[in-house]
């Protein structure tokens, strides 16, 4: 039952993935297979009732959980005649509907070109079919080849473009000099911009979609006339492109160069766990993992409780956790220090000032140790 629990969890981030780029959800398939299939990812049969679902209530698009390879893609639109989408393209979707300065869009472009590159075949045989099936003879494997240099020479272009861009931000973040500084990290949705915007009085961005934030922000925070910057990063995702891991990479840096990560939480959202290893995950993968950090448990005000009877012999579920017990929990096992705010409400925010400030100043001191 608990892994009818996580698909149900997976399938709702699916399908807010899916109305944060604009799509409304009809109606959810799920199989349960012990491996996928190599050539259709699912099987003939659940192929055959989407397809006939699809046909008769006009769906323009079947969205797969997953990254499919290139020739499942194919083979799938093929069986199913609509348009097929994965969860790598839909989040490149998304980043590309909200890129916002050059450097992102760029970033962006790079990604979409390095999940085409390998797809490419995938559209001539569409094309092939919409002027009238004329089979594997058409325009032929040239032309495809032509058309894999021309994105092979953009690739190479965008990349060039991107390191130039990096060493730039590089110097800037190097001329920011020994003021410290502190990244904040999380689950994409946790409230990391809101808590950007009531720690520095600053309006960035905050609003109820994946993915709000793409581009970094730096602001100056003062705490106890302690200034150091704040930077909030790009959302982390369960299964995030590994195409968008490396383009991102100079987002990450940020990252990778701060002197303290703030890792947000929403404790409201049911997974909250799974988000926090997978934000983890990606530390580790970028090498941050052993830099100091504050655990900040957001969203307290939305926190909601299932009180148990006393003679209710069902077993415990998250939901009937109360938010003083899974303080308990994190405060007893978190080796970071720990505090549970709302950054909507404001609530918690002194202790949570005084945590950050206690180290930001252990930083503070370790560099300018002469100072009083
Ligand atoms: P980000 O993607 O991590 O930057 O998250 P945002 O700051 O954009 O917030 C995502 C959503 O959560 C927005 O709708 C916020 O208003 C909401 N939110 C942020 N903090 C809180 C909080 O403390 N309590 C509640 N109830 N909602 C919050």
């Amino acid at each position: 039952n608990q892994d009818e629990e996580k698909l149900t969890e997976y399938m709702d981030e699916l399908e807010f993935l899916a109305f944060t780029a604009g799509a409304t959800v009809q109606k959810r398939f799920t199989q349960k297979l012990t491996q996928p299939d190599s050539k259709t990812f699912i099987g003939s049969g659940k192929a055959l009732e989407i397809k006939e679902y699809v046909k008769e209530n006009e769906i323009g698009t079947v969205i797969f959980d997953d990254e499919l390879s290139p020739s499942q893609l194919k083979n799938l639109e093929r069986e199913m005649e609509v348009k097929i989408l994965d969860r790598t393209n839909l989040i490149l979707d998304i980043f590309a509907q909200r890129a916002q300065t050059s450097y992102a869009r760029t970033q962006v472009e790079l990604a979409q070109y390095q999940y085409l590159l390998p797809r490419l075949t995938r559209m001539w045989t569409h094309l092939e079919r919409q002027k009238g099936g004329i089979g594997m003879r058409g325009p032929g494997e040239t032309e495809i080849e032509t058309d894999r240099r021309i994105i092979r020479d953009r690739i190479t272009l965008l990349k060039d473009k991107l390191k130039t861009i990096d060493k730039q931000m590089a110097t800037q973040r190097n001329n920011r000099g020994k003021v410290v500084r502190a990244a904040l990290v999380g689950y994409t949705n946790v409230g990391k911009s809101t808590l950007m915007n009531s720690l520095s009085k600053s309006e960035v961005f905050a609003e109820n979609k994946l993915f709000a934030t793409l581009d970094t922000t730096v602001r100056k925070v003062v705490i106890g006339n302690l200034p150091f910057l704040l930077t909030d990063t790009v959302g982390f995702i369960r299964k995030l492109p590994t195409q968008l891991v490396e383009s991102f990479k100079s987002t990450l840096d940020e990252v990778r160069e701060a002197d303290l990560l703030i890792h947000v939480v929403d404790i409201s959202h049911e997974s909250f766990e799974d988000h926090i290893e997978s934000v983890n995950h990606v530390l580790m993968e970028i090498n941050a993992h052993q830099k100091p950090m504050i655990m900040v448990f957001n969203k307290i005000d939305d926190f909601s409780y299932e009180k148990k009877d006393d003679d209710d012999l069902t077993p415990s579920t998250k939901k009937n956790v109360s938010l003083e017990e899974w303080k308990k929990t994190w405060m007893a096992k978190s080796k970071y220090p720990t505090v549970f705010i709302s950054a909507l409400k404001k609530e918690n925010f002194p202790e949570m000032k005084k945590l950050i400030y206690d180290e930001v100043m252990k930083i503070h001191i370790s560099r300018f140790p002469y100072n009083d």
